[in-house]
Order: C-alpha cells, then structure tokens, then sequence
C-alpha cells in the first residue's frame, strides 16, 4: 500500500521539474502530511486514498500552477475528511495555501440539485465567485477530471448524479474559462457513464468509419504537408477527432445519423504568426474547394473565454468534408488551457516580459495587462470575474432556488426579489438557520429564510440600507398609502382639538347640515376633498387652528354658538402642553410623526408637537432647548400631544455614560443596560487611547422613564463607570 502512495508521488515529482528546490522541498512536506492524514483510507478502487489528491495535483502540474497551488492539490481533502483544522494548515504551510484548501472545502459544501438550465448557470456563476483565486476553481477543476476517470469505481447508482453534475456544472465552467481540453474531457466522461450503451454503440461505429476512411486522412495529411512545404512556410499540421460526446449531441440536436455526421475528422495548422494564419488559409483553399458559408474568424474576433482561431471547412478528396482549424501556437496554449495560459507560458518563456500579441488571447492578454510584476493569482482572478460576469452576489431560498442579487444586498432586498408582498411584511430572517438583524449583506452561497407576518409593515428604516431599486420603490410606494391614511387621521385629531380651542365640541358631520359649510371651506382651503384636507394638516402643509378658525366662522354664521367653558379650557391645555384632548401618541403612527433626535422624548416626559412645514408632526420634549426656541418664533405651529397609556413599542433615548479606560469595562457596561433590559441599538466611543476616561454614548431603546432609571441606576452601580447621564439639549 504504502508502496503504491511512494510510486504515484515518484510520478508527480517526475513532472516538477519547473519549480525551484525550496518549492519542491515544499510539496514534498505536503504530500507527507496528507499521506499521514489520510492514513487507512482507501478509495473505491482500493487504490491508498492519497493517490487521489496526488492526481489532482498532477493535473494542476500539467497547467504548470505553482507550489502554493500543489500543495493545495495535495491538502485538499485533509480538512473535510480528517480533522485537520485549518489553524493547523496555517501554521505549517502558511495561510496563502490554508486559504486555498478553505475555498476548496467550501465549494465542495455547495450541492447542485435542480434540472433547471438557468439555475445551472447561476449556479456556476455563484462557484465562481465564491473562489477568491482561480487556483481554486482550476484545483476543483483537476479534481472533478480525477473523480470522473475513476467514476467507473463508485458503485453505480451514484454515476447518474456525478455525471449529469459535471455535465452542467463543471464542464460548462472549464469552457468559460478557456480549459477547452479539460472541457472536452470532462464532457466525454459524463457521456459514456450517464449513457453507457450508446457510448458503446458510437465508439464502435467511429472506429470502423476511421478505419474505413484511414486512406481518405493520410492523403489529405500528405497534400497539405506538401502544399506547406513547397510555399515554405513551417507549420506544425495535427489530425483531430471530434469527441463522441460532441458527435453525439450534433446527431441529437440536429436529428442525424452517424452516417449523415460528416465532419468527425479534422486537421490543426500552426502557424508562426498571425499573419502566417490568414496566409495558411489562403493556401488551403487553393488545395481544396472551401465550402460557402463554414469559414469563421475567430482570431479578429475572439469568443469570450479568449478562443482564437481561424475555422474552414473544406471539400477533401472524393467529396468528404474536412474541417480546418488555423492558428498560432500561443493560441493553441489558450485554446487548449484557458487561464490556466497564464501559468503555462510563464514557464515557457521564463524571459519574456511583455507577452504581447505571442501569447495569442486578446482575453487573456488584456488580463495579463491589468497586472503588476507580482502576478497574485488572487488579484488575476478578480478580473477574470469581472470580465466574465458583473458585480453580483448569488444566494440560495428554503427550496434551493438560486437568486442573483448585487453585491451588497442585504435581506430585504432578498425578500423583495421574491415578492413585494414577502416584504412588505419581513419580520425577521435567517441565514443558514442563524437569526440575523434584516440590515444583514448576503454572501454568495447563503441559504436565506424570511420570517413574515400578516401585521408586519415596510419600516422607513429600511430604506438606509436597502441596495435594490426593486426594494427601495416598494417601501416608498407601502410607506406612502400608508402615510396617506396615517396622516388624515392624525390631520382630523389636530383639527378637532384645534376647533375645541375654539369652544366647537367636534367636527361637523360631512353630511346632512353642515355639507355646505364643508363645501365653502374646501373653497377656502382649494382642497378637492375633505380627506386631501385632513391629510395635509396631518402632513404639516397646512395650520390646523387656521382652519379651524374658517371652519368656526362658517359655523357661527350657520347659527351655531361656541362653548365658552370649553374654549377657556381648550386654549388653556393647548398652550400649556398638558393637554387633555391632545393627539394621543403610542408610537405606532408611522411616517407622519417623528421623536425629535436633539431630545429623544420617552413616555414619562412632558412633550410638545411641533408641525414642521410639510414633515408631519415633530415630538420633543417640553423641556428641549431646541423646541423652546421654535416656540419663541413659531409658536402657532405647536399642538397638544400626549402619551397614550400603553405605548405599543419601545423609543430610543440617548445616554453618556463616563468610564476609566480598562479591560472588559465595554462589557460591563453593556451588561449593565442589558441587565435593565434596555436594548442597546446604537454605541459611540470616545478616542479611548489618549485618555484614563472615556466617554461611551448609548442610544438605548425603553419603554419610559422608570426604565431609564433602572438603568442609569445600574450603570452608576458598575465599577469603572464615573458617571452615567441622559442626553438631552436643555437651557
Ligand atoms: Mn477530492
């Protein structure tokens, strides 16, 4: 056993020629630790289990990756499978490869478990986002080639899944990433173990047709080497086969038979320069007949994954179509490697500074120039990313639906995306089964619950977080029919209590008597309806007692008399802010009324209402130094408010609380507040470095006053703590 592990290394090292000896050194301890680790295990095909990521790593030294790569390759199964922790990896080979074998087990947590084609690209887009290098996506990538060479090993009800997986998930991948020959591959072996029979079937119906036609290739060979030769050009001339599996979709997709699939073989010409390609071209449709419309310039215009050749098809010796691919050998490493280009000519051509047009991909090459000298395989990857999809974060729902939000989104957005109706009434929410604050950023990979409730409303907090126009529309378009009915009733309670300042008990009925006296006063007002009218008295865009005043005068005039008792009493309490018939509040009014930041009124406190100019009704406290002010020169504007007797929620007040600078004393103050159940929801810290004492302001949520004491109370208990203080602007 431990035999066969030596011998598979002995293989790797063979192949390692390209790294210096301290890397090599490296790899080496590696692979001793992996071998430790994996100890016993063994894999389906009895094999020691260490041969498995002794391929991988293989692979990864075929693309030429480095020793950092290698090493990762060799670990990549230690962390999962053998209680290795990655403080381990860190200590022993430094934290740039206990990263790349953390982004490696993290991908493998991911399942892809749906038929659907556009969440098989989301999918692949969220695998690829979720690597912050490109080593990790091409170690995956050499790791699901080993895993489907061996897949004949698995027992056989598994192959089905693995199969169909790497056909939608990682084939695509390599292919977007320009690893055509892994591409090609991958895709063959999904083939033949998700559809064995026909593979079977096709496989010998190809090898008669290539013998069949063996005659009809080597002559083909033989002209164009001599065409080439005699123009003088040197070329590198290749056969090529089709994939059974590319044959067999073009037979399905097209409806075709294998006899009616005529282009299986094909030639590759490289050609020293570009130039050379279009001249290479040229002679060859001078030797064969091209056929109209099946030549492609993939060189002037490159596909996305930096693919660039020049594609003919020609009519060959007696009639049999051949395909042409034309294009430089830097294209060919790009068009058989992708990215992995990056690594692979970096070796072969250790000297070369600027990789130019030699290099082949515009693609590739416009990355390359992003690039400084130190060539970070992290950095390489973020504009890869960019250039393959956009700035995006890509999350799962319960039910394994893959969302694509922007990066930054938080859990509101997600709730919008999904419906208005699922945001408008968000609660709470989970992430991967953890309770979480609804301003939370999504990360790619999170699976997302949303906790709703029918009596649950869009809060106007939300709209400092949102990242959605989606979300931010819908919240505004809720906030607004909501203000709207919130504001006409607050807009009849102002206008009531302003009427009975004038001795009127109530408003007058809308209909009956009094219709005309509310028809004169809309006249007066220009408003079209008598709700438009209460709304913007609730709203703040027009004085209550002003319109109270029309209103009384219509109503004398109409023969009715004010109460004289009441207009005393009235216009006492109103001015006084120790109002009996004041607006009620308990904290559920919504956008219309907002608790003045400079005195942030609890329940317990002497209030005032103060309409601003179209911003609703502002509460301070009746002691505010900034409300004391606005009366002085606004006094018209102030209206009775009053605490109802069982606020529905609690308000957030302000306290500095003066502490020596010490360990733990955060902690302790903080269990303090929470030990008067008071909600911290906001902290400020002082420059805690330069002094012995710091300042700490807590905006804190309770319920009153008498809650507020407990607290301070508590925290002028606490050792360290100097003084404890509520914050509130007063003369
Ligand atoms: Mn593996």
């Amino acid at each position: 056993m431990a035999n066969a592990a030596a011998a598979s290394f002995a293989s790797l090292t063979a192949k390692l020629d390209y790294l210096s000896a301290p890397d090599l050194e490296q790899v080496r301890l590696a692979y001793r630790f992996a071998d430790e680790a994996h100890l016993g295990q063994i894999r389906n095909s009895g094999e020691p289990y260490i041969t498995h990521p002794i391929a991988v790593a293989a692979q990864c030294a075929e693309w030429k990756l480095d020793a950092q790569a290698l090493m990762a390759a060799l670990l990549h199964d230690a962390l999962e499978d053998c209680g290795v922790t990655k403080i381990e990896l860190i200590e022993r080979f430094g934290s740039p490869v206990a990263e790349l074998v953390d982004g490696l087990t993290k991908l493998d947590k991911l399942h892809f478990n749906t038929r659907e084609e556009n969440q098989a690209e989301s999918f692949r887009k969220m695998l690829l986002a979720m690597a912050r290098d490109v080593r990790v996506i091409l170690i995956k990538l050499a790791d699901r080639t080993h895993n489907m060479r061996t897949l004949s090993d698995a027992p056989r009800e598994k192959w089905a899944r693995i199969a169909s997986e790497t056909l939608d998930i990682y084939a695509p991948i390599a292919h977007r990433l320009g690893l055509n020959q892994t591409y090609r591959e991958l895709q063959n072996l999904a083939f033949c173990h998700l559809r064995p029979w026909r593979y079977a079937i096709l496989s010998k119906a190809v090898e008669k047709a290539r013998s069949r036609r063996r005659d009809l290739i080597q002559k083909v060979q033989h002209e164009v080497e001599t065409t080439f030769a005699n123009s003088g050009m040197q070329v590198r001339i290749a056969g090529r086969e089709k994939t059974l599996y590319s044959i067999y979709k073009k037979m399905d997709e097209k409806h075709l038979s294998f006899a009616q699939v005529t282009d299986i073989y094909g030639f590759r010409v490289l050609a020293p320069t570009v130039t050379d390609c279009y001249t290479a071209l040229g002679t060859l449709h001078q030797l064969y007949k091209p056929v109209p419309g099946k030549f492609k310039d993939h060189i002037a215009i490159g596909k996305i994954n930096g693919y660039q050749s020049l594609h003919t098809t020609l009519v060959g010796p007696s009639g049999v179509n051949v395909e042409f691919q034309v294009r430089t050998e830097a294209m060919h490493i790009v068009a058989e490697s992708g990215v992995a280009a990056h690594w692979l000519y970096k070796v072969n051509n250790p000297q070369e500074t600027s990789n130019g047009d030699r290099l082949g991909s515009k693609w590739l090459q416009s990355l390359l120039d992003i690039q400084d000298e130190t060539r970070d395989a992290a950095e390489f990857w973020d504009h890869v990313k960019v250039d393959l999809f956009p700035d995006a974060v890509y999350v799962f729902t319960p039910k394994s639906q893959i969302m694509a939000l922007p990066r930054g989104a938080t859990v509101v957005d997600f709730a919008y995306a999904i419906h208005s109706n699922i945001g408008d009434r968000t609660l709470a929410a989970r992430i991967n089964g953890e309770q979480v604050p609804l301003r939370t950023e999504l990360k790619n990979g999170d699976i997302i619950e949303i906790v709703t409730a029918p009596v649950s409303t869009p809060n106007p907090a939300w709209l400092s977080f949102v990242r959605t126009a989606r979300a931010r529309s819908k919240i505004r378009q809720h906030l607004k029919t909501l203000g709207q009915a919130d504001s006409q009733g607050l807009g009849e309670k102002m206008l009531e209590q302003a009427l009975r300042a004038e001795g009127i008990e109530k408003l007058p009925d809308e209909k009956g008597v009094n219709e005309l006296v509310w028809e004169k006063l809309l006249r007066f007002s220009g408003n079209k309806s008598i709700s438009e009218l209460l709304t913007d008295i609730g709203l703040g865009k027009r004085i209550a007692s002003i319109v109270a005043k029309r209103l009384l005068t219509l109503l004398t005039d109409g023969g009715e008399k004010p109460d004289a008792l009441l207009l005393t009493r009235e216009r006492y309490t109103a001015n006084e802010a120790v109002s009996q018939g004041g607006v009620v509040l308990d904290g559920g009014e919504n956008a219309s009324v907002r608790y003045a930041p400079c005195c942030r009124p609890i329940p317990g406190d002497g209030i005032v209402g103060y309409l601003g100019r179209g911003e609703g009704l502002i509460v301070h406290a009746d002691d505010c130094a900034v409300a004391r002010k606005l009366k002085h020169k606004d006094s018209e504007r102030f209206i009775g408010v009053e605490w109802s007797d069982e606020p529905i929620r609690t308000f957030e007040t302000e306290v500095l609380v003066t502490v020596t600078n010490g360990k733990g004393v955060l902690a302790r103050v903080a269990a303090a507040l929470t030990g008067a159940e008071a909600d911290i929801t906001h902290i400020d810290m002082g420059d805690e470095a330069a002094q012995d004492a710091t300042d700490l302001r807590f905006v804190i949520a309770v319920r009153d006053r008498s809650q507020l004491e407990t607290a301070l109370r508590n925290l002028r208990r606490t050792p360290s703590v100097l003084k404890a203080q509520r914050v509130k602007i007063t003369q």
